[in-house]
């Protein structure tokens, strides 16, 4: 149920949901996406769907994960992201050969730290990862050409675009019961605003929980 034939036909499927991006398909068909989830679960992991990681939390449909990465790198090469809302750690394991350097923030420290294992696993070099609130973003390391969420504030928060490069790209979900992946793009002038299709994930939420 982890073969590569099983995994080839999760590419198909993202390829006829309109996925274009060659790199971005190459990545997810050679990442082990069962490694992110629990055994139980490993059967369904080549599923295109979102599955419980815990906490009230889920891994990332494949099909979002892909979108977000091909818009992300839609601008051009990337060289620093910024991914908040960590999880399973799966999404970073897209991200990790796709730019320079990934820095991914969690705010719930069970998962982070087995998100970290994953990575270390799989010998993911360009990762940092940290136990912290997403909505600081990480001022130390930034600014970023990317920032990718995996979850879903009411509003763009301001610290994330303050922390974007110049022509840095922000994708980001925006909403409540409804929600719009936004991609945020740095200008000269200010910041250009594309809403880009509805999706559903869970809320940003403030604090640490150790
Ligand atoms: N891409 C991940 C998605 C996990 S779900 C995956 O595929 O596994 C989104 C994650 O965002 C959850 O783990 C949740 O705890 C985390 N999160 C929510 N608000 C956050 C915040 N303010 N800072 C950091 N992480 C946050």
């Amino acid at each position: 149920m982890t073969s590569q034939r099983t995994r080839n036909r999760l590419i198909q499927r993202l390829r006829q949901a309109g996925i274009a991006n060659e790199q971005v398909l190459s990545v997810m068909a050679n990442t082990p996406r069962h490694m992110f989830v629990d055994e139980a679960l490993g059967q369904r992991a080549y599923e295109d769907t979102a599955l419980p990681i815990g906490h009230g939390q889920t891994i990332s449909q494949p099909y979002t994960v892909a979108r977000m990465t091909e818009v992300l790198l839609q601008g051009g090469p990337c060289n620093k992201v910024l991914e908040i809302g960590t999880g399973s750690g799966y999404q970073t394991a897209i991200l990790s050969p796709l730019v320079t350097k990934v820095y991914s923030v969690e705010r719930i420290a069970a998962l982070q730290k087995k998100a970290q294992q994953r990575i270390r696993q799989l010998k993911l070099r360009n990762v940092s990862m940290k136990l912290s609130d997403g909505g600081w973003g990480w001022p130390e390391v930034g600014p970023f050409d990317g920032i990718l969420a995996a979850a879903a504030p009411e509003t763009v928060p301001p610290t994330l675009l303050e922390q974007l490069a110049q022509g840095g790209r922000l994708v980001i979900p925006i909403g409540g019961d409804k929600q719009i992946l936004m991609l945020i793009t740095r200008t000269d002038g200010g910041f250009e605003h594309q809403e880009l299709e509805a999706v559903n994930f869970v809320p940003f939420l403030p604090g640490v929980l150790r």
